[in-house]
């Protein structure tokens, strides 16, 4: 791998990739810090499975890891606050989206007060990475550029929590200019749980995976994507409780960050034939355990 310069291969890198190749180089260094690869489950729209983590290792990446301990963590919360909040509040609307976020607080600041006090499944899941792995640097990967503004602002023990974020588009251009050489290594990423929320990055995926029974009926949920949509529902003052909203059309799949040129309908087939497979899946026992997030904060604010 040559961690080149920039333009050799007709592009040139940006700060984030140069930052992310910077890591890894160092990681190789005699007593560098080891560097974890979180990825957004959306990953499986640009990359094929099997591959993945192979290759993510072959590039120099110590852990391979998804989301979907932390969008399980995020779903804990919400259900818990709705749960103990639905007498006083009327409304509560996701937070997994900081684009959605963004546009509630800056256009519609009066329904600011519905937004769910919650991290995001990439900073839950850093977090638990960060008490898991305190000595490793911690990159990201997603379909959204978005999540580069909100990484800057993720603190942990008053540390900057995640070390660089790629979008997939970015990590693709690393591939394909480095050329790793897969690594023999089991396909199956370096999980803490294997689960239903891997269907996160689709429009309606949290609803679906909140696991409501009890605390929300089926009619009180509103599930949407695109910026469009989501100011109409908004402006709307729609009769309903919580708000499944994420910003892109089609959800997280259809981020500017993609470097698929699929529709939408076959990104969203690719996912969920992935939650498929990767259902039968064994897991280990050590799966999920309290031990793994005991003691972290995982609230936030608004302000
Ligand atoms: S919907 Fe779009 S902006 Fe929101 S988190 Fe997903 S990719 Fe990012």
């Amino acid at each position: 791998m040559s961690f080149g310069l920039p333009n050799f291969f007709g592009f040139a890198y940006s700060e984030d990739q140069l930052l992310v190749l910077r890591l890894l180089k160092e990681s190789k260094k005699r007593g560098g810090s080891k560097v974890i690869l979180m990825s957004a489950p959306a990953f499986v729209v640009d990359f094929d499975y099997k591959d993945f983590c192979p290759l993510m290792k072959g590039l120099g990446f110590d852990k391979v890891t998804e989301l979907t301990f932390g969008a399980k963590i995020v779903n804990t919360c919400y259900r818990k606050y709705i749960k103990e909040n639905k007498d006083k509040q009327e409304k509560f609307i996701a937070t997994v989206c900081p684009s959605s976020v963004e546009l509630i607080k800056n256009r519609y600041p009066y329904l600011k007060r519905f937004l769910l006090p919650f991290d995001s499944p990439m900073v839950a899941m850093a977090k638990v990475l960060k008490k898991n792995y305190p000595k490793h640097k911690i990159v990201f990967t997603s379909p959204c550029s978005a999540k580069k503004i909100e990484a800057k602002k993720a603190f942990y023990k008053k540390k900057q929590l995640i070390d660089a974020v790629i979008t997939f588009s970015e990590l693709k251009q690393i591939i394909a200019k480095e050329r790793p050489k897969k690594k023999k290594v089991c396909h199956k990423f370096d999980s803490f749980y294997n689960d239903y929320t891997k269907i996160y990055p689709l429009s309606g995926g949290l609803g679906a995976t909140l696991n409501k029974k009890g605390i929300l009926k089926e009619s009180e949920v509103v599930s949407t994507d695109g910026h469009k949509r989501l100011s109409r529902i908004m402006e709307k003052n729609l009769n309903k409780t919580f708000f499944d909203v994420l910003f892109c059309d089609g959800g997280c799949i259809g981020g500017n960050g993609v470097s698929s040129k699929l529709p939408i309908v076959l990104r969203k087939k690719r996912v969920l034939d992935y939650r498929n497979l990767s259902k039968r899946e064994s897991m280990d026992g050590n799966h999920g355990l309290n031990k793994y997030f005991r003691g972290i904060d995982f609230s936030r604010k608004f302000d």
